[in-house]
């Protein structure tokens, strides 16, 4: 593999193209195990990025793919519909939570967040209210890389200050601060309460990640939070959008994190393990509600349509990846990687330079002081047999699910032993 070719030329996600850190080389994949060029094997803690909840090279989703493949991988979307896309369509209706009925399909996660927020504008435009097009969201949240989500992730650790001149002004509440297990405390609510009593009548939506902030600081925050934020929208004639990009398909141990707090949103944004990691592909529902509200002025329509809007091939893998949960075990997956975590990731807590330690679902996350030599431990890890990618000071896994008990130790250990 010529790395050298790649280092000269290829731009990787939040890398420099001048001053790039080295990349490692994969041939192939297969179960928890990423095969690289140069023969070793890695255990992959990130899931790539949260998104091959099944494993690499699974035989089902391989097949899924090959059978669409000879039908037809692609086809456009406007005027034409087919079988895959029905499949899905009607398959995250079924699992989504209650009241979301319309499916808008997406090509990234970013783009899914972008439309749920057209959506929400669209909505209240289409009532004749143009005022309501700002959000309001928790600080601390990732939503994408696209200039609207880009707004509403955290405006300290996100790209505010780079891009402030072109980005839409959104209202940030501080962070929730109750931790997913402790007790809730009801002050934690106040500030995004007052915000929303201050400018509700300037508001869209509320747009966050329920329960679990990913990517803008690795926090697991209580359920009752999302709950308050649910009564606040419908109180203030907000949307409520919740992104479970990251967090959908069992990740934090339900189905989806919203169930955390038995509330539905008016919009849901998907993506990531919807495919079982195999291929790009997002999805953003709405209720009736909203699609009606969308549609009834003018122009009528919903302002979006992507090229590869519900690719047949995306969309066969995903109805695969979903036939897969449904049949397997998940949940018994994921509780016992929590399990294991906790058991194996708290020892941490005794090395001088770990300030926290927390675990949800299949989700483990070692918060360090400082933050790490990205290169330098990169490097650990490689040397230990595992994959593991922390930025900033978060040193964090979510493995697919399918990952046996000995696997994750070793994703463990690496843990431990690298911070040591
Ligand atoms: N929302 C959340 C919660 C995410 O974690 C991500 C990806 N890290 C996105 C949106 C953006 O998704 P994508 O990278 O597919 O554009």
């Amino acid at each position: 593999m010529d790395l050298s070719f790649d280092q000269q030329h290829i731009w990787h996600p939040y890398t420099s193209a001048t001053h790039p850190l080295p990349c490692y080389g994969v041939d192939s994949a297969q179960g928890v195990y990423l095969h690289m060029q140069d023969g070793k094997q890695l255990i992959d803690g990130m899931s790539s990025w949260w998104s091959t909840i099944h494993g690499y090279n699974h035989p089902v989703l391989n097949q899924a793919a090959k059978d669409q493949i000879d039908r037809v991988s692609h086809v456009m979307f406007g005027g034409l519909t087919h079988q895959p896309a029905i499949d899905l369509c009607r398959a995250l209706i079924d699992v989504a939570p209650q009241g979301l009925e319309r499916v808008f399909l997406a090509d990234s996660g970013s783009v899914a967040v972008e439309v749920a927020m057209k959506m929400a504008i669209q909505y209240w435009a289409c009532q004749g209210n143009t005022d309501k097009f700002r959000f309001v969201t928790p600080r601390n949240g990732y939503h994408g890389d696209t200039f609207s989500a880009m707004s509403v992730c955290d405006p300290i650790n996100g790209m505010h200050s780079l891009f402030s001149k072109v980005l839409p002004q959104q209202l940030f509440a501080p962070a929730p601060q109750t931790r997913f297990d402790q007790h809730w405390n009801e002050d934690d609510f106040m500030p995004m309460q007052e915000l929303v009593e201050r400018h509700h009548h300037e508001l869209a939506a509320l747009i966050l990640e329920p329960v679990v902030q990913g990517a803008g600081g690795m926090r697991f925050y209580h359920p009752m939070y999302l709950q308050r934020c649910r009564q606040l929208c419908d109180q203030y004639d907000l949307l409520l959008i919740c992104d479970e990009i990251a967090t959908g398909f069992g990740r934090t141990g339900k189905y989806f994190a919203c169930e955390h707090a038995d509330i539905s949103p008016d919009i849901l944004c998907l993506g990531k393990g919807l495919t079982g990691g195999y291929m790009t592909l997002a999805a953003t529902l709405c209720t009736e509600d909203v699609a009606a509200g969308v549609c009834e002025g003018q122009p009528g329509v919903f302002m979006h349509g992507p090229t590869f809007m519900g690719n047949p091939l995306a969309c066969a893998v995903a109805n695969a990846s979903l036939s897969l949960l449904a049949n397997n075990d998940w949940q018994t997956q994921v509780a016992n990687i929590e399990t294991q975590l906790q058991q194996q990731l708290t020892p941490c807590l005794d090395l001088a330079n770990v300030a926290d330690v927390r675990v949800l679902g299949a989700i483990g996350v070692v918060e360090t002081k400082q933050p790490v030599e990205m290169a330098i431990i990169q490097k650990k890890f490689v040397d230990a047999g595992v994959w593991i990618r922390p930025f900033g000071k978060l040193v964090y896994i979510m493995p697919p699910y399918i990952i046996q008990p000995e696997q994750l130790s070793k994703l463990t250990e690496a843990i431990f032993n690298a911070l040591k």
